[in-house]
């Protein structure tokens, strides 16, 4: 039975890369940080006979001590502050987690093997933020690196530390440049959750207006079920390289907010929504559209359903999700409307 140790378990991608993993009859581990994760209970649900070993990104000796019980074939570091709003206003930390939390991961493996590193897999979770202000459209492998935001930089500085090891020390290493991906499952900070959950909200009546910031943003928008396949595709290959994951089509946010309104049967979501221009990114990105032919060439992978069928989804999800919560409060006599 192969083993897995996954960072970053409680997130969107881990969970899904935990189903994954455990459909194909991995042994499980993933790293959960805190002293009462409130999120263990959701990835125990999903993925019963996981085991949760604590751990954080920032402090060394943890990590090291998750690879000493976890004895992994692959590990996949998706631990991250993965909010690009947040990474302005909280840059060091950021930069502490999302950059330097890469190397503690490597130098964890380092340590551990003995420096005999080729003998575990290891994946990075490297993002299109990389990309920023583009070189060239679409972005592929190649692309160089401008990025646009503090998680970008500690996105690009993980990003080089992999390929790094994997030059130094012959790691088994590959990073995967993802773009925007999403479910049901993404965190409600992020926009297109904002929206699903919003246009939801207000067709539920549980609120009136959705304030959002730059309306003409376009990115490529894919599905997280089917990029951790991806992940797991890469660490598969007998060579460690870098792959571009992606649709290799954009929508903008007015396209998001047409779909999701739509399904909730209300035509005009312009009455609904506010554009607060606090909101805009101090400096944002180009049009990051991504380039997958290598991870379709080599990997023999692509992406499976559409934006709008991804979209949809999220929003009866959503739907769902309010209804029920409406009926938890109606039943405890809590009910504030
Ligand atoms: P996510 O939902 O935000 O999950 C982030 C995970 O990191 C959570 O499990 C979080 O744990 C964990 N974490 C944060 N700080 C930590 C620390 N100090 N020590 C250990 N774990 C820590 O992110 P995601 O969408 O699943 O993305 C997975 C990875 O792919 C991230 O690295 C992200 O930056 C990258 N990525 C995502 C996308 C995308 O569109 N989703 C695109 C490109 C790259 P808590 O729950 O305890 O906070």
């Amino acid at each position: 039975m192969p083993r897995a140790l996954i960072t970053g378990i409680t997130g969107q991608d881990g969970i899904y890369l935990a189903e994954f993993l455990a459909l194909k009859g991995y042994e499980i581990f993933g790293l959960l940080r805190g002293q009462n994760n409130p999120k263990a209970t959701a990835v125990q649900q999903a993925v019963p006979s996981i085991k949760l070993l604590g751990g954080d990104l920032r402090d060394l000796p943890s990590l090291i001590g998750a690879m000493e019980i976890a004895k992994p074939d692959e590990v996949y570091n998706l631990g991250a502050i993965s909010f690009v709003g947040l990474s302005w206003d909280q840059a060091e930390l950021t930069s502490g987690i999302t950059g330097m939390g890469v190397l503690r991961v490597l130098e964890a493996l380092r340590i551990f093997t003995q420096n005999d590193m080729s003998r575990i897999r290891f994946y990075q979770a490297s993002s299109s933020e990389m990309f920023g202000k583009v070189r060239e459209v679409p972005q592929r492998e190649t692309t160089a690196f401008h990025p646009r935001s503090p998680y970008g930089v500690a996105k690009a500085f993980g990003h080089h530390l992999t390929v790094n090891y994997r030059e130094s020390y012959g790691a088994h290493a590959c990073a995967g440049i993802l773009f925007n991906h999403e479910s049901p499952r993404r965190g409600h900070e992020f926009v297109t959750r904002k929206v699903t959950r919003g246009a939801a909200r207000i067709a539920l009546g549980l609120q009136d207006r959705l304030v959002l910031g730059n309306l003409e943003a376009r990115r490529d928008w894919g599905f997280a079920g089917d990029y951790v396949e991806a992940m797991w595709l890469m660490l598969q290959q007998e060579r460690p390289e870098d792959y571009v994951i992606a649709t290799g089509q954009t929508h903008s946010i007015r396209d998001l907010l047409d779909i999701a309104f739509q399904r909730v049967g209300i035509p005009n979501w312009q009455s609904h929504v506010l554009q607060d221009p606090r909101l805009f990114r101090p400096a944002d990105v180009d049009l990051l559209v991504g380039d997958a032919s290598r991870a379709r060439d080599e990997l023999g992978w692509k992406p499976r359903g559409d934006f709008r069928t991804l979209i949809e989804m999220m929003v009866d999800a959503d739907l769902a999700d309010g209804e029920q919560n409406e009926k938890q409060a109606a039943g405890s006599g809590n009910r504030h409307r």
